[in-house]
């Protein structure tokens, strides 16, 4: 089994997102099950800085509306690349997406239909050396590789069998989406500007045409490719995906074990594993020093490491960091974004010197501590693709408190008193992203963390041995593939 995977970004060269962490896990993950990938990159400077001494130019592919272009084939970290480099689309330093100043660079329509162009074209056979059987693509980035196929595929492969195509959606919030001035650009016919091709109210939308013609829709978790065909969470795009429903499905993300490994992770002062939790105590220890919190072992520390905006439900936090201290919770929080909230949070952390803390930034080394000391993690999200941090949480024995929303409720087991009595619990959901869901929960957290030591330990115990690495979710995607190919050689 062959396939290419088309992404804007990929870990570890450049990343931005999850997107990025799914291309740059699975093609490892994939190989022992017999599948091969090869993943199409756009020539980012990173990319191209990345790339060992041996690649090599496998096309020189001009492109239609202007500019040099050219495929190279080669390796990175591991990884089997293959790179469009276009320098007058790609060769931009920082963001992939955004200029200087924050705004989407003009041309990043022309920038992503030369990807998805260079992949359709791959797709259709023209490299000779390496057809794929399957194209995955990610993200409105990738998206448009299924309409070039459907509109421009036969007349390119001389009737040759087309490659089976996968669109995987990571955040149905980003849409590409762009005026119709773009059209000309993008090396279509007219006729496809059209509702049942890629127009979506009079501008020319990338994910929207993805969702059109890919073969199979996936996105990162069972729960959020039911929501996405919702009213209230299809962001404008539900009605299409519930046309296409029976190519809808979901497969939640994994991560990697081996960095998140609480026994060897050399970011703690302590570590420790499922048999022994005692040394986590030290890490507490330290995260209270580092964020100038009183000790205090009948309150649980509960730790947040989020994107600071709305999506994450942080204001809820910020507008009642009253009730949530009254609880008997001490909060610490690592996040940047929204000006407006971390000014909120930073009051609610003045307010409550020795119980709320916040640092603001962005910090690796320190999400690990947290994990690895804080009593449990707090993941009030409006919706949620996926969701890692709370993965990171089961695995470090760090209980995820959730909102039962999109991935948060695929990988949490709420810990209710059946669950309890059972024995399966990994944490605590709760249902309606309100302050009383919220504060319901914290107290829930505290009773069971203060009162029902030997409960909260099991939980803390269920969630490390919970499967958060990515072989089943590997195998889901190897099963796609092989549906997929199946179904296409019967046509
Ligand atoms: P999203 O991709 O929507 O931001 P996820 O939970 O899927 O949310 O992934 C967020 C990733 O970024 C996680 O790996 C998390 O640990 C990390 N992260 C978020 N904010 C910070 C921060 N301030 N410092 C360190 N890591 C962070």
């Amino acid at each position: 089994m062959k396939v290419l995977s088309v992404a804007s970004e990929m870990f570890p060269m450049l990343k931005t997102g999850g997107l990025a962490d799914v291309a740059g896990a699975l093609p490892g993950a994939l190989a022992p099950l017999g599948v091969q990938v090869r993943t199409l990159l756009p020539g980012h400077p990173k990319v191209l800085a990345a790339l060992d001494a041996g690649a090599k130019v496998v096309a020189e592919w001009p492109l239609w509306f202007g500019g040099p272009a050219r495929l190279l084939a080669g390796a990175a970290a591991g990884l089997d690349l293959l790179v469009l480099d276009a320098p007058h689309l790609h060769d931009r330093a920082g963001n992939p997406y955004l200029d200087a100043n924050g705004r989407d660079w003009p041309d990043n329509a022309q920038r992503y239909a030369a990807l998805a162009h260079a992949a359709a074209r791959i797709g259709w056979g023209e490299l000779k050396t390496w057809k794929p059987d399957v194209l995955h693509v990610h993200d409105w980035q990738g998206a448009l590789v299924p309409a070039y196929l459907h509109y421009l595929g036969n007349g390119g492969n001389g009737g040759k069998k087309q490659p089976a195509t996968v669109l995987t959606i990571h955040n149905l919030a980003f849409q590409g989406q762009f005026n119709a001035a773009v059209w000309p650009q993008l090396g279509l016919p007219d006729e496809a500007f059209s509702m049942h091709g890629l127009e979506y109210f009079g501008d020319v939308g990338f994910l929207k045409a993805g969702i059109q013609f890919a073969d199979a829709i996936t996105t990162v978790s069972p729960t959020y490719a039911h929501e996405i065909r919702t009213h209230r969470d299809g962001m404008g795009m539900d009605a299409m995906l519930r046309w296409r429903q029976a190519a809808v499905s979901g497969i939640v993300n994994g991560i990697d074990t081996e960095v998140w490994n609480p026994a060897t992770d050399a970011l703690l002062p302590a570590r420790y594993g499922a048999q022994d939790l005692a040394p986590r105590l030290a890490n507490k220890r330290e995260i209270e020093k580092r964020f100038g919190l009183t000790a205090d072992d009948s309150s649980p520390l509960i730790c947040m490491i989020s994107r600071l905006t709305e999506q994450k439900g942080i204001d809820l936090v910020a507008q009642h960091i009253d009730a949530i201290v009254a609880t008997g919770a001490r909060l610490a929080i690592l996040g940047s974004g929204d000006a407006g909230l971390e000014a909120a949070l930073r009051a609610g952390a003045q307010t409550h010197p020795q119980r709320v803390a916040l640092r603001i930034g962005y910090d690796e080394p320190l999400s690990h501590l947290l994990q690895g000391g804080s009593d449990a993690i707090l993941v009030p999200s409006r919706f949620e693709p996926c969701g890692l941090t709370q993965l990171y949480g089961l695995r470090y024995g760090c209980v995820p408190i959730v909102a039962r929303v999109g991935g948060l409720a695929d990988t949490v087991i709420d810990a209710n008193d059946a669950a309890l009595k059972a024995g399966v619990g990994t944490g605590i959901q709760f249902a309606d992203v309100t302050a009383e869901g919220l504060l319901e929960a914290l107290r829930r957290a505290v009773q069971l963390f203060r009162h029902q030591p030997a409960d909260w330990l099991r939980i803390q115990r269920n969630g490390m041995a919970a499967d958060v690495g990515w072989r089943s979710s590997a195998a889901e995607y190897a099963a796609l593939y092989a549906r997929l190919v199946a179904k296409e050689s019967h046509k």
